[in-house]
């Protein structure tokens, strides 16, 4: 998974398409990741019998990893994540610019 959590990403599909915010959890064997206010789903809660009151709650589910891409915290553009072999291990650098991310 070349995405990490708190990573700002924007989305490239669907109905939050280019909405631009940050991931808060990353789902790596699906390849999914939950990010904060995209992929919104109203869901209704039905009051039971005794006088409850139904309310609504908002969801979020995951996307895929594939509908967004990452923005470079360095250099702000949209970009693709790249790994760069040091010694002392792997680093993530960011495509366009080469700086690590
Ligand atoms: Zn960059």
């Amino acid at each position: 998974m070349k995405l990490k959590k708190n990573d700002i990403v924007t989305v490239m599909k669907g109905k939050d398409k280019g909405k631009t915010e940050k991931i808060e959890k990353v789902f790596t064997k699906e390849g999914k990741v939950l990010i904060t206010g995209v992929n919104q789903f109203k869901r209704h809660i039905k009051g039971r019998a005794g006088g409850q009151k139904s309310e609504i709650t908002i969801i979020t589910k995951p996307v895929s990893v594939a509908n967004v891409k990452l923005v470079c915290p360095k250099c702000k553009k949209l970009t693709r994540v790249g790994y760069l072999v040091q010694k002392t291990g792997k680093v993530r650098i960011c495509k366009k610019c080469k700086k690590e991310i």
